[in-house]
């Protein structure tokens, strides 16, 4: 049998701390969540692997590196309500659940969204809301949000978004290119927001109102 808790401990070993991933508490939830309930059935031996995943839909379940730093570069105490756009395998959000107090996700596809939903709920997240539709327009009637992480590569920062952060927040998202983005951190203080550049990467487009048309 297939020690998954084993796997989880290589994968922090070898891919998140010798990256630079410092965060205890960071490192704590990526040793705990399953991402291998995350995945088809068929691709479970791969999921601890240093890569994304196809997850159906044409659609992927990122890199566990990319996860870790993305959490890390939200600064989660524990008491946040955070904003994810990009549902996708479910498997950021649990992430977020096990850092923050109150996590809603938005998710286009419908089938990924219903999936999803069904994981985290039978794996005991019940302060993951899962919601359908097109998150480049947030969710104005669950606004501000301390924390906001878009997981699909953006042209541009949703104006929707921006406006939905709280004051002292922290945005993280994939910015640039239909094909190679660069992570980039916002954060709003007395209104004003400032931004930072972090590392390169490649995102599925965010497809939406606010984002790549289709
Ligand atoms: N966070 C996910 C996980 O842990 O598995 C991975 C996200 S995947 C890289 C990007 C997801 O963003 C896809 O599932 C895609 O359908 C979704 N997406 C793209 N545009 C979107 C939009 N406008 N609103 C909501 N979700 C969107």
């Amino acid at each position: 049998m297939t020690d998954y808790e084993e796997l989880r401990r290589l994968m922090v070993e070898t891919q998140l701390v010798p990256r630079g991933i410092r965060d205890a508490r960071v490192l704590e939830a990526m040793l705990k969540v399953p991402r291998h309930l995350f995945v088809g059935e068929s691709l479970q031996h791969k999921a601890y692997d240093d890569m994304a995943l196809p997850i159906g839909n044409g659609q992927t379940i990122s890199q566990p590196y990319m996860v870790a730093v993305m959490t890390e570069l939200l600064e989660l105490k524990g008491d946040e309500r955070v904003l994810e756009v990009g549902t996708g395998s479910g498997y950021q959000a649990a992430i977020l659940a096990e850092l923050a107090a109150e996590v809603y996700s938005v998710e286009r596809v419908e089938p990924l969204a219903v999936k999803a939903r069904e994981r985290l709920e039978r794996l005991g997240y019940d302060n993951v809301h899962i919601m359908i539709g097109d998150g480049t327009e947030g969710l104005p009637d669950k606004a501000p949000f301390d924390r906001i992480i878009i997981t699909a590569g953006t042209p541009e920062v949703p104006a929707p978004l921006r406006e939905q952060l709280a004051d002292n927040g922290i945005l993280v998202a994939p910015v640039g290119a239909r094909f190679s983005q660069q992570l980039i951190r916002l954060r709003k203080r007395e209104g004003g927001i400032t931004e930072e550049h972090h590392t390169p990467c490649v995102f599925v487009p965010l497809v939406g109102r606010y984002g790549w048309k289709e």
